[in-house]
């Protein structure tokens, strides 16, 4: 018995995920090498292909488009068309995507049937297919084992991944357990052709035939070319949305937010947002961002249909948010010359310091670093005599107050001048020390691990500390 364990089963992972079972029979048979393990040739392309997948999102529409040049557009049929474009788009976004895939918010029955018929006519595959890989997606974003992954091309995540056929193995596992106990789940996938075939194709020419005798107008655009459109609509969410935008929660995936993305697939398009925080009902946070289906949820809630909206605190996205913002900020600051780092400068001896000053160097010592001004002096603001009078000496007093309060500019300039760090023993050090003691500075790494210098935490910059009763 043990001989006959399938390799599937051997890697098998116990973290409650199951490989996709589909509910009907299946010929599919894990220890044969799979179609898409061989290169494709001239004698097997046609094997490499997903010939029902191709027909109904290749084929079908380009018979909508050959018909419609012999079919006229009757404008109610137009409107129709649009009319129930939203609809099935919702089914999809709020239905599938939004309740199903990420459980977002909870459904009473009435509105978990309207959105699986609708789901049906937008012909994307059941409920249950659809949320297994899009779970699968979440969990695996931009690897392998994510199914339409955008590393593998822009087409690829578009369309490629179901022209082409998949190994099943490779999809990541998911946890769809809950999906196997919803009943209308299960009876769309039980019944996914009829239910297709009625809501997509059936429905709208019944619609345009009885309402204004427009039955071929129904079936090309209330039907094909609608399907057609909300299909390519979809398909952008795994294809643009991983491609065009910005990233302002996190760039270390390729999720991305756009407004056009949103504007053709009724909200997905905040889906640097959403990969960040799936159970949202949102997708878009802001008023004014189009997420047409984030009000719909809001409306059935209002409408006793839809309860139990979940939604992540603002505390929650806003650090997301700070966080990237603060990687952004510290590769431009990792741009920047802020002069070598000081541990990497050679120490000085106070007499060294003196001896080279005097033999021509224009080197100035403030808060224990040692400066070559050299090249400033005729640009200096302050005039030429100031800065030659200080060389040579600890200009630290001088630099901080005593002659000039220097702007911080004048400190960020000055720190991109220092060649040397005088061996310890200066007056300076112990107003230092005494910054560092009452924690008046703090000083912080970024991510690359350089130092963070903040406006007026430059090295050179120090303060008289002031007296106080408690320093005794
Ligand atoms: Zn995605
Ligand atoms: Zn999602």
């Amino acid at each position: 018995m043990a001989s006959t364990t399938s390799p599937a089963k051997a890697n098998a992972i116990p973290d409650g995920t199951s490989d996709y079972k589909p509910l009907r029979s299946c010929k599919y048979d894990a220890s044969k090498t799979h179609i898409s393990e061989l290169p494709m040739t001239w004698s097997n392309w046609h094997k490499h292909i997903n010939w029902l997948n191709t027909i109904l999102i290749i084929f079908v529409p380009l018979m909508g488009f050959i018909s419609s040049y012999w079919v006229p557009l009757n404008p109610k049929t137009l409107a129709f068309a649009v009319f129930y474009y939203f609809h099935c788009g919702l089914g999809i976004t709020a239905g599938y995507h939004r309740l199903w895939a990420h459980s977002s918010y909870k459904a009473n029955l009435p509105l978990k049937i309207y959105l699986a018929a609708c789901g049906a006519g937008a012909v994307q595959g059941s409920a249950r297919w659809w949320s297994m890989k899009h779970r699968a997606h979440h969990r695996y974003t931009d690897t392998v084992k994510d199914p339409y992954s955008v590393r593998k091309g822009l087409v690829y995540s578009h369309i490629g991944w179901m022209v082409f056929k998949q190994n099943p193995k490779n999809t990541g596992r998911t946890d769809i357990t809950d999906l196997n106990e919803d009943p209308v789940v299960v009876w769309q996938h039980r019944h996914y052709l009829k239910s297709v075939i009625t809501m997509a194709l059936i429905v709208p020419t019944l619609v345009c035939g009885f309402g204004w005798g427009d039955w071929l107008g129904g079936y090309v655009y209330g039907g094909i070319l609608r399907i057609c459109f909300i299909q390519q609509a979809t398909f952008c969410v795994n294809s643009l949305a991983h491609w065009l935008g910005d990233q302002p929660f996190d760039d270390r995936n390729s999720p991305r937010d756009h407004f056009i993305t949103a504007l053709v697939t009724l909200g997905e398009g905040y889906h640097n947002f959403h990969h960040e925080f799936p159970s949202d009902y949102r997708n878009a946070i802001e008023w004014y961002q189009y997420d047409p289906t984030k009000w719909a949820i809001a409306t059935w809630k209002y409408l006793g249909l839809a309860y139990d909206l979940k939604q992540f605190r603002a505390n929650e996205i806003e650090k997301g948010r700070v966080q990237q913002m603060q990687k952004k900020l510290d590769k431009k600051r990792a741009g920047l010359d802020w002069g070598t780092p000081l541990e990497q400068l050679p120490v000085v001896n106070w007499d060294d310091y003196v001896e080279r000053a005097k033999n021509g160097k224009a080197l100035i010592a403030v808060a224990g670093v040692i400066h070559d001004v050299t090249d400033f002096i005729k640009d200096h603001p302050g005039g030429k005599a100031l800065i030659t009078s200080a060389i040579g000496k600890d200009a630290t007093a001088i630099f901080n107050g005593g002659v000039y309060n220097h702007s911080n500019a004048a400190h960020n300039l000055l720190s991109t001048m220092r060649v040397g760090v005088l061996r310890g023993g200066c007056e300076v050090e112990i107003w230092k020390r005494a910054q560092f003691e009452n924690k008046d500075v703090t000083y912080v790494n970024d991510s690359e691990g350089q130092r963070i210098v903040r406006a007026g935490s430059q090295v050179t910059k120090v303060a008289r500390p002031v007296a106080s009763a408690d320093a005794a």
